[in-house]
């Protein structure tokens, strides 16, 4: 059970809209949403069960308290109300939505030491022709036009990774200066702690698992009909070099001094205390699609090649990647 008052902010978003929530606990996250995106999920969950495989644990819906500090956007707004640090941050990421209803998630970054997290937009349509005004088509296709939305139909929406002693966070414009062929160097530098910590072999595998999921993905799509419009793949990993260590099965670097074998009685309790606690295993990454404002089943209109391209040429900056490590 959920209580809202001990509710936090979510602060680890790689990208998009301000207002995300967290439980107590961190397992998972609330999220402010439209009723579009939360039938989707239902829909999803009740028809699409391989879809639903590649999202996250739909826990539910929230009514949030009316969103006292959702700034009114039908309200004439002066700019010179703001400071130069509201205004960045407005710039930044996108507004808070102006809804009380939210969504309750698994949240992804659960259960990682250090999550290093990428969110890429798929896409270069990025808006339902059908339901969207001529300005926001305009700017949309116009940043589609400018980074490799448009030519690789996805871009890095942003990402933050580990650097062994705090995050770098990389903002929307970062994964905008990108083109077709220096993009590589944006994967690079997302996966470099890969380079630096682990053994080449391991790296190789924790590569290839992801790209394998990311055409699990392409897969599923490629045998429904859909349409998803700015929906995004989420990769996360476990950016604290030992930890990821430890979970590709080394034997830790430094051993322990206390080497005395546990007593019948201790293996007994912390068996017991794993039992009760229903927590999930580490893992060493996760990789799902998110992000479904604009997303929608639709029967009779064939495969989402918007989509579908997009995830390809994320399995080909995948491949350039693994090839380093050959
Ligand atoms: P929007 O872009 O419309 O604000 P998203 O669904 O893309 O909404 O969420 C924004 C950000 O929040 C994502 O870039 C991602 O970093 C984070 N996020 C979204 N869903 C989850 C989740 N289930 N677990 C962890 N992080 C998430
Ligand atoms: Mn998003």
């Amino acid at each position: 059970t959920l209580d809202q008052a001990k509710l936090k902010a979510f602060e680890n978003a790689a990208a998009g809209h301000d207002g995300v929530l967290s439980d107590e606990s961190g397992e998972m996250i609330i999220k402010p949403c439209t009723d579009h995106e939360i039938a989707f999920y239902q829909e999803s969950l009740h028809h699409h069960p391989k879809f639903y495989e590649l999202m996250p644990l739909f826990m539910g819906t929230l009514q949030l308290g009316a969103p006292a500090n959702v700034p009114d956007v039908t309200a004439p707004s002066e700019p010179a109300d703001l400071t130069q640090d509201q205004k960045d941050k407005q710039l930044l990421h996108g507004q808070k939505i102006a809804t009380e209803t939210a969504i309750v998630l698994e949240n992804l970054e659960h259960g990682f030491k250090k999550p290093n997290v990428l969110d890429l937009k798929l896409g270069a349509l990025l808006y339902d022709p059908e339901q969207t005004k001529p300005e926001k088509a305009e700017r949309l296709d116009k940043v589609a036009a400018e980074t490799t939305s448009g030519s690789l139909n996805f871009r890095i929406a942003g990402m933050k990774v580990w650097n062994g002693k705090d995050y770098d966070v990389y903002d929307k414009f970062y994964g905008r200066k990108f083109n077709k062929d220096n993009i590589k160097d944006g994967f690079a530098t997302f996966f470099s702690s890969l380079g630096a910590a682990s053994r080449p072999d391991d790296a190789r595998e924790l590569l290839e698992t992801i790209l394998a999921e990311i055409t699990k993905a392409r897969h599923s799509l490629e045998r429904s009909e859909s349409r998803m419009y700015s929906a995004s793949v989420l990769i996360v990993y476990e950016g604290d070099a030992d930890a990821l260590d430890t979970l590709m099965g080394n034997p830790p670097k430094t051993p322990r001094v206390d080497e005395r074998a546990p007593t019948n009685f201790e293996i007994k309790k912390s068996q017991e205390e794993e039992d009760e606690d229903e927590e999930q295993p580490p893992v060493t990454h996760r990789v799902k699609m998110i992000d479904f404002a604009h997303a929608a089943w639709t029967p009779g209109k064939g495969r989402d090649e918007n989509v579908i391209k997009g995830l390809k040429n994320v399995e080909d900056q995948m491949d350039v990647l693994i090839a380093r490590f050959e």
